[in-house]
């Protein structure tokens, strides 16, 4: 019996223990007694943006095609993780996963899964209008679109490209297809949008979106995040604040979600703020992770990774690649370590984790 079984089996239910007798439970827990219930999954490291916050102008040094999981392994491993370790929850994201050409495919796949998880996609929005019906009819459940700006002129300098008419198409397309509720991720950069949070809320309420701000991360490819420069939680909410009267939702209602939210002019309409930098919600995490080249971390800002992409390819039955990431949750730090004066960051940029 494994180290993770045996503390499961003094702390845990009979009915979280393993539905496949003999072999390992069916829950990824962690020492601090966390349980993963949330999957993101990265489909790809590439991007046909380049946000300033995330990635350098001339790209990455892209995964070769024979580093990347194919669609298959990515379902086999997605299925492993909803059948053996009491994963509810899968999210797409990248880079773009938009750009994934299998991606309807993989949704469609993963929605025939027993149980069947809750899908969800973190994209830029390019692309989406063309896409969003066909992913709503494979299966999908909803979308987070990422836009930081209403004005196209800042959204080319934030992100290098002239595409904000497509972003703000993707969006309603999203909307019509009933991929709802559609969130929008904002993040506001000192000097170009930190002046937009009032009008990006006033938006967001007049679509039926529902409007997250985050918190800039240490997470960049060129490693040009400095505390200092950065616009924080509190700032976003006294702008906010000089125009809509925000009531915090309780601690209840926010659960494991990374989002604290607070409710716009009495309701129901809702705003949110990931807050990763200055109030961390690490305590209540219940993510893990997968790349692109099918490594698991156990947070964005871990240092360490666990290839599950070699056992896959070596042959290795379900189980022994279910007990390979259960091994690798049980070591999940308590938190990011982000205040730890010897932080450092980690050293896939954010594009190449999947946010
Ligand atoms: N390309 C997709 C997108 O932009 O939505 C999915 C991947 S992107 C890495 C996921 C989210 O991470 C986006 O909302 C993006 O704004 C956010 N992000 C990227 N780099 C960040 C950073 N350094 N700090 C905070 N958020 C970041
Ligand atoms: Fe691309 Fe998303 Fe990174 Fe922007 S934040 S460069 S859209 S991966």
């Amino acid at each position: 019996m494994s180290h993770v079984s045996r503390r499961l089996g003094s702390t845990r239910s009979e009915e979280e223990r393993s539905h496949h007798p003999g072999e390992g439970p069916t829950v990824l827990i962690d020492t601090y007694d966390r349980v993963a219930t949330d999957l993101r999954v990265s489909l790809t490291d590439k991007c046909n943006l380049r946000c300033t916050y995330c990635m350098p102008e001339e790209g990455l040094q892209w995964l070769g095609k024979s580093e990347l999981l194919s669609d298959d392994e990515i379902v086999r491993l997605i299925r492993i993780a909803v059948t053996r370790l009491g994963i509810t929850e899968v999210r797409f994201t990248g880079g773009e996963p938009l750009l994934r050409p299998g991606l309807v495919s993989i949704v469609e796949q993963c929605a025939a899964l027993t149980p069947r998880p809750r899908m969800s996609l973190t994209t830029n929005g390019i692309g989406l209008k063309r896409t969003a019906t066909a992913l709503k009819a494979a299966g999908l459940d909803r979308v987070n679109v990422s836009l930081d700006t209403l004005r196209p002129d800042v959204f080319k300098t934030l992100t290098r490209r002239d595409r904000h008419k497509d972003v703000l198409d993707g969006l309603e397309a999203a909307h019509e297809a009933g991929l709802t509720p559609v969130k929008v991720n904002s993040v506001l950069m000192p000097g170009l949008n930190d002046d937009e949070a009032p009008e990006l809320l006033a938006w967001a309420v007049a679509h039926g979106y529902e409007l997250r701000f985050i918190e800039q991360m240490p997470l960049d490819a060129q490693h040009g995040w400095k505390r200092d420069g950065m616009i924080t939680a509190g700032d976003i909410l006294a702008s906010l604040r000089t125009r809509f009267t925000l009531t915090p939702e309780s601690d209840a209602s926010r659960g494991s979600a990374p989002a604290e939210r607070w409710t716009v002019d009495g309701g129901p309409h809702r705003v949110g703020v990931i807050a990763s930098v200055t109030r961390p919600f690490c305590r209540a995490c219940d993510r893990t992770r997968l790349t692109a080249d099918g490594q698991v971390r156990t947070c964005l800002f871990a240092r360490e990774e666990t290839d599950l992409r070699g056992a896959l390819r070596g042959d290795a039955p379900d189980e022994e690649i279910a007990q390979l990431w259960r091994t690798a949750m049980w070591g999940k730090k308590a938190g990011s370590g982000l205040d730890d004066p010897s932080f450092l960051q980690p050293d896939r940029p954010m594009s190449a984790i999947g946010g």
